[in-house]
């Protein structure tokens, strides 16, 4: 099976003086070697945190999808590899909500991610009015194909799911609908991607906690998990890595 992937967005949270949550993070993951683990942190702590915790994955939130110019606040992939980044998260709902990100921006970030070497998670993810309407697996399945990169090395992509009324929310979808969604996104890599695709890390991420983590990484087709809230704090996020082994 796919090797699990357990990773921690720290969205805009994080300063110098949480550096030794970072510590304690990697010390644990260091010693749950079968299971990938990384933290995507805010671009400030990225340096430091690579210096910090050498071999442990540190990775960034965001890239701009060129190498360099005229792009006022934007980093981009090459940037964040030479700092030091292995990782980067591209099309959070956040991100496609507030800077209005299209599903073909996101997939320019994505191929970005890819060719600068960044294991890369790109997002997607239903609203509530699409899920109350019936309309979740098509509409997320049809983001996901818009948005993925065209490219033959996918070896360093990943997937993840995060419907977007369980972000923040305490909600989370049911082992049976994360089921039918990683499963039909599956389907859809397969059909782009041929074989390849079954290679493809698919997390789940909304409301993941301790508490849920071993219900939802029991689930067919769910590779791991992309953690908000419960990533801050090592010991919150400690044991859902733990959970993945
Ligand atoms: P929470 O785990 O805080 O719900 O956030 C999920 C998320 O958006 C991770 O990218």
């Amino acid at each position: 099976r796919r090797t699990m992937l357990v990773v921690g967005n720290w969205k805009m949270h994080g300063v110098s003086g949480d550096m030794p949550e970072i510590e304690a993070i990697a010390a644990v993951a260091r010693d749950t070697a079968s299971v990938d683990s990384g933290l995507c942190l805010p671009a400030t702590l990225i340096e430091r945190a690579v210096r910090a915790v050498p071999g442990f994955p540190i990775g960034a939130q965001d890239l701009h999808q060129a190498d360099r110019g005229a792009h006022t606040g934007c980093t981009s992939a090459e940037m964040l590899a030479d700092a030091g980044a292995t990782m980067a998260i591209v099309g959070h709902s956040e991100r496609r909500e507030a800077q209005c990100e299209s599903d073909a921006d996101v997939r320019a970030k994505a191929q970005a991610g890819l060719a600068a070497g960044l294991l890369t998670i790109l997002c997607v993810g239903e609203s509530l009015d699409v899920r109350e309407a019936g309309d979740a697996v098509a509409t997320v399945g049809g983001q996901l194909e818009a948005s993925l990169p065209a490219v033959d090395d996918i070896g360093r992509l990943a997937v993840a799911y995060e419907p977007i009324w369980a972000i923040g929310t305490g909600k989370t979808a049911t082992a049976a609908d994360i089921g039918e969604m990683h499963g039909a996104l599956r389907q859809r890599l397969l059909a782009v991607y041929g074989d390849k695709g079954a290679g493809v890390r698919i997390l789940y991420g909304g409301s993941v906690k301790a508490a849920n983590a071993a219900e939802i990484f029991a689930v067919d087709d769910v590779d791991g998990a992309l953690v908000g809230g419960a990533s801050l704090k090592a010991a919150d996020f400690v044991p859902i890595i733990e959970a993945a082994a």
